[in-house]
């Protein structure tokens, strides 16, 4: 399975300045093969090959307006130009209908304004991590890393990312073993709602945290900076990235509630079971705050990676089933039920809490559908890991500069 580590970096002014150069390159080739794509097409011309645009930029840097791509990796270059491929391919697959899920729109023109500059080396492009623990780049320099833990193997690629905080990362992509842990007879069904976070089949109750909630008053106040009438005493973009940090905050918080909540599910149960929410289309009604502070998305995810390296079963349930409307002791299925019809009685005498019902009836139907469906289950790429990950092989630097609280991207 491939993992993503990811790690804080801290370049020097002057790598900073080579970094920009890189993110400008980078973006200039990217935008450069799109408008040839686009001009070709406006012109009845056939689609230019992934080879077309390669050569494109070879010969785009003898020229004297691009002759200053030179100056980065070319690897850098040949990613970017790979990143515009296959943006192309996944529109082309979402509106043939070959890629399930959400709509893929076409590729878009990047910007120096975007929140998120990046950038990424592959093996071939020589990037290296040093025994002093630096990380050496191309025509970038050796950059200093924040190892917060070890890599369990050497990385096929890195990316450099910026984020709108002004924070760098790099990010690994690591192929790590599977590593089955020890059998478990227990399973679990799990019904996620807005009044807790999730509710499991053996009736225990995850408050659900709202990290946003409880930050807003910060970010409120943040944003309030950003008001046209503060513009004139304060420096906008000092605001926007101090905004931008308090979100970042958020984030990370929430994303190691769901590494812990998650590892421990699969930890404890052979198998576990969600009901597939259409986050999607709750996200578009008046709950939509809650439903993006709760991010069971991102959790779910997790869930299916952790069981598919630790040798556990993961399914979703269709999201139609009526797990709050059957009774999970007779299976009478009794209507639907209100969202504020918190416990009910079946006619069968047997009295039900709404989401504890509700968590068995999904643990039931996971059960069933897993007897049925063998093989179903699908290994996601390119996951981030979860930062108590322990290595296998660390490197020189990892003890002495070993810091908590850094975030996996
Ligand atoms: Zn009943």
């Amino acid at each position: 399975m491939q993992l993503r580590y990811s790690y804080r970096v801290y370049p020097t002014p002057s790598q900073q300045a080579w970094l920009a150069r890189a993110f400008g390159c980078a973006r200039v080739v990217f935008n450069d093969g799109l408008r040839a794509r686009r001009e070709a097409r406006a012109e009845g011309l056939p689609y230019l090959s992934d080879a077309e645009l390669s050569k494109r930029v070879t010969a785009a840097k003898l020229t004297p307006g691009r002759a200053w791509l030179c100056e980065v990796s070319s690897v850098v270059l040949q990613q970017a130009l790979a990143d515009l491929n296959t943006a192309y391919r996944n529109f082309f697959a979402s509106i043939s209908g070959k890629r399930k899920g959400r709509k893929v729109a076409p590729p878009r023109f990047r910007s120096r304004r975007d929140n998120r500059q990046a950038i990424r080396f592959t093996a071939n492009a020589r990037f290296k991590v040093l025994d002093n623990g630096r990380l050496r780049l191309p025509k970038i320099g050796d950059l200093a890393v924040r190892w917060s833990r070890s890599l369990p193997a050497d990385p096929t690629s890195v990316t450099i990312v910026k984020d709108a905080a002004g924070r760098y990362f790099a990010s690994f992509v690591v192929t790590t073993t599977d590593r089955p842990l020890p059998g478990t007879a227990s399973q679990v069904g799990i019904d996620l709602g807005l009044t807790h976070f999730a509710v499991l089949s053996d009736a225990t109750k995850v408050a659900a945290p709202k990290f946003l909630r409880r930050a807003a008053g910060k970010l409120k106040r943040l944003q309030q900076d950003l008001s046209p009438k503060a513009k004139g005493s304060n420096n906008p973009t000092k605001a926007l990235v101090k905004v931008a940090r308090a979100h970042a905050r958020v984030a990370d918080t929430r994303r190691d509630w769901q590494h812990k909540l998650s590892t421990k599910l699969i930890r404890e149960n052979q198998a576990v079971y969600v009901e597939d929410l259409c986050v999607v289309g709750l996200g578009r009604t008046r709950l939509a705050m809650s439903v993006h502070d709760a991010g069971w998305a991102s959790c779910t995810g997790m869930l299916e990676y952790k069981a598919a390296r630790y040798g556990r079963t993961f399914g979703k349930i269709d999201r139609f089933a009526p797990t709050s409307q059957t009774c999970s002791t007779c299976g009478r299925l009794d209507g639907p039920k209100p969202q504020n019809v918190r416990s009910w009685t079946c006619p069968c005498g047997a009295i039900h809490d709404r989401d504890i019902n509700a968590a068995i009836n999904v643990l039931a139907q996971g059960r069933w559908d897993n007897s049925n469906a063998c093989g179903a289950q699908v290994r996601p790429a390119f996951v981030p890991a979860p930062r108590e990950e322990a290595g296998i092989r660390p490197h020189a630097a990892c003890s002495a500069r070993s810091v908590e609280g850094i975030s996996v991207l």
